[in-house]
């Protein structure tokens, strides 16, 4: 039997362990025991009570108290730690969770919502957090709103392939990197801050490969941009991407500025561009809207200035302020590698002022700030609001989009980053383990398994382009095949993806990097393919069309043509054979046919002869007359229509 007593043991006094002698002495007076008498005293009332609760406990049989408790619930808990947290026993949830059919080990983690069916049905009050109590006054503190300054307005260009995004950053900044790029897309993010020429007004400029790096940052919980801008080609108008672009704007809920781009082609119809956005809701001022719309040429650098007063007006009007004198918080735009520099975060400071030597956390990864580059290449002291720098320092690279803090010490980072490292393992363990268990996920498993599955791994120059590949892969996906990326990350590639590969029958995908010699030879040796790819959207479309070969093909049937049955004959021999005249196409032997009787099928299969008065004939065309039968079937009669149709595999694509 439990002792009874037992739930009730937390508010037993706190041991003193730490002065073990003198209390044994507990008559004498001195100074000691003076000192330290609460200890005393309380230590005896607490072995008083166990002793009345030992006699009670042994005297009535009574249930013991129920103790009900808040109880914090993370995204992903043990049932050990739970069973804790609600003083409960943990073989109880066990059972709990075994009479709605999941079979679970102690040292199983659980999801939340679990947990909080658990929890609930033993009549605990349940507090949901999100994110652990060492997360918490990490960010978004309130800020003293008497202490705010304006700061500069953070900018993203956004648009379809090839209508000038490059061009036109780079033209913002007088910089050509176009002419040096491999493909259509901006392969490398940054971020610059560029002065308006007018009002003197600082913007930052961050230069996201399309689309999917804005969203990833976004799903994040990452609100970088302020402004963006939306690129439009005066001669190609508004395109897939525009649209994509305009519902991510609007998604974030961040204002548009449109910029109708290489006005200086002679083909370019700006009043064009103006009315098709309409259609997407976007209403510039000359269409009676709000949006406002400049003409550039990023070419010709024509009309730049303006474009950049008019995102300084909209700044204006947004009022963007925030406090530089407290620590620093931002987000992470980009992060790599640096062979000769180590771990380089480019991080976008948001509020705060970042100084060398600040302790700061991102995602799993902690550090102290050793060095802050500009955009300029130059060594900065700290970096206000809205600045992009250059961080070194970090222990380990962290994740575009990850939040930066800057915290008291480095206990706090270790506590922070190790909680954070510990929740990514968790969450994925509970993936995994939640594979098993309720019906509900069974189900949604066996869908999964019918589910055909493409193993990728998928490995890039810098976090950027990576998280761009890995968004647009995911979107490849239907409930039918989608690709699995069994590893991601940013590096040259070994030997050990290759293993990996290996294992998992997995294609290997290079962006901008290459297979190291001994990784090539192992890849080669076990016939592990390795792509490379320096543009992201050759390397969608080609896994594109590798999924579609994954696809179960399309059967397609192909009317060939009818007849209709005017005579049966019984021939010897052969069997029923039907007299018929073609009314339209043509009857091919070996095609399947259909006999139809009041316009119901009543039989479906393959022709055995076709005949034309003596002769066996390949095919028999409208107006003809025929004799044909039926392999293994007997029953036509006077009047059935007989269908001629061809089956045609056809190779889906996504
Ligand atoms: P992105 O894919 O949106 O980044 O587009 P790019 O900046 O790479 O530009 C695509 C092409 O359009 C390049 O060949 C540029 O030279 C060209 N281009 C960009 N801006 C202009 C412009 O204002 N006028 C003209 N005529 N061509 C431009």
């Amino acid at each position: 039997m439990r002792r009874p007593g037992g739930a009730v043991r937390p508010a037993a006094a706190p041991k003193t362990t730490h002065k073990p002698g003198p209390q044994k002495e507990r008559g004498r007076l001195t100074v000691v025991t003076a000192l330290n008498a609460d200890d005393v005293r309380e230590r005896s009332i607490a072995s008083f009570r166990r002793r009345t609760q030992r006699l009670k406990g042994h005297a009535s049989n009574e249930p013991k108290e129920k103790l009900v408790r808040e109880v914090i619930i993370p995204e992903a808990i043990t049932i050990q730690e739970l069973a804790n947290r609600m003083s409960e026993r943990a073989v109880d949830v066990i059972r709990m969770l075994m009479k709605q059919g999941a079979m679970h080990k102690i040292t199983d983690v659980i999801d939340a919502d679990t947990a909080q069916l658990i929890a609930e049905e033993l009549g605990h009050s349940v507090k949901r957090v999100a994110a652990s109590d060492v997360e918490e006054g990490l960010f978004d503190v309130v800020d003293d709103s008497t202490d705010t300054e304006p700061r500069s307005p953070v900018v993203t260009v956004m648009g379809h392939v090839d209508h000038g995004k490059t061009s036109l950053l780079d033209a913002l900044r007088h910089a050509n990197v176009v002419s040096g790029e491999a493909g259509g897309i901006t392969q490398h993010i940054g971020a610059y801050q560029v002065l308006s020429p007018e009002s003197g007004t600082k913007i930052t400029f961050i230069d996201t490969p399309g689309h999917a790096a804005f969203t990833a940052m976004r799903a994040r919980g990452a609100k970088v941009t302020d402004i963006v801008v939306l690129v439009v080609a005066a001669d190609d108008g508004v395109m897939p991407q525009t649209v994509e672009a305009i519902n991510h704007a609007k998604a974030a809920r961040v204002p548009i500025i449109v910029a109708i781009n290489k006005i200086d082609k002679p083909d370019a119809r700006p009043e064009r561009v103006r009315t098709e956005l309409l259609q997407h809701e976007v209403q510039v001022e000359s269409l009676g809207g709000d949006v406002v719309d400049v003409e550039v040429s990023a070419k010709n650098k024509t009309n730049l200035d303006k474009l950049l007063e008019m995102i300084a007006l909209q700044a204006e009007i947004l009022d963007l302020k925030t406090n530089s004198h407290r620590p620093a918080e931002g987000t992470v735009i980009e992060a790599k590698l640096d062979r000769g520099r180590g771990p380089v975060a480019t991080v976008l400071v948001q509020r705060g002022t970042l100084r060398v030597g600040d302790i700061i956390v991102a995602g799993a990864e902690m550090g102290r700030v050793r060095a802050l580059i500009s955009d300029q290449g130059e060594n900065l002291d700290e970096a206000g609001p809205s600045v992009p720098v250059e961080v070194l320092g970090f222990n380990g690279p962290p994740e575009a989009g990850d939040r930066l803090a800057v915290v008291e010490n480095e206990a706090r980072a270790r506590q922070v980053t190790s909680y954070r490292a510990h929740q990514k393992r968790e969450n994925a363990a509970a993936s995994i383990s939640g594979m098993r268990g309720s019906l509900e996920q069974m189900m949604s498993q066996l869908k999964t398994a019918g589910r055909k599955e493409f193993p990728l791994i998928v490995k890039a120059d810098v976090q950027g382009s990576l998280e761009a590949i890995l968004g647009s892969l995911e979107k490849l996906g239907t409930d039918e095949v989608a690709a699995r990326i069994l590893h991601a990350g940013v590096g040259g590639i070994s030997e050990s993806d290759v293993t990996l590969a290996e294992g998992f029958n997995a294609a290997i995908i290079g962006f901008s990097v290459r297979a190291n010699k001994e990784a090539a030879a192992a890849a080669k040796r076990n016939g592990i393919e390795i792509r490379y790819y320096n543009i992201i959207y050759d390397l969608v479309d080609d896994i594109k069309k590798a999924m579609s070969g994954l696809l179960a093909p399309t059967l397609r049937e192909t009317m060939l043509g009818n007849a209709q049955i005017l005579e049966v004959f019984n021939i010897s021999k052969v069997g029923k054979v039907a007299g018929c005249r073609v009314t339209d196409g043509t009857v091919e032997r070996g095609a399947n046919v259909r006999l139809i009787r009041d316009n119901v099928v009543v039989h479906e299969g393959k022709l055995s002869t076709l005949k034309r008065f003596k002769d066996e004939v390949k095919e028999v065309v409208a107006g003809q007359e025929c004799g044909m039968a039926f392999e293994n079937y007997g029953d036509m009669r006077v009047g059935d229509v007989i269908e001629c149709y061809r089956i045609e595999t056809i190779q889906r694509s996504l």
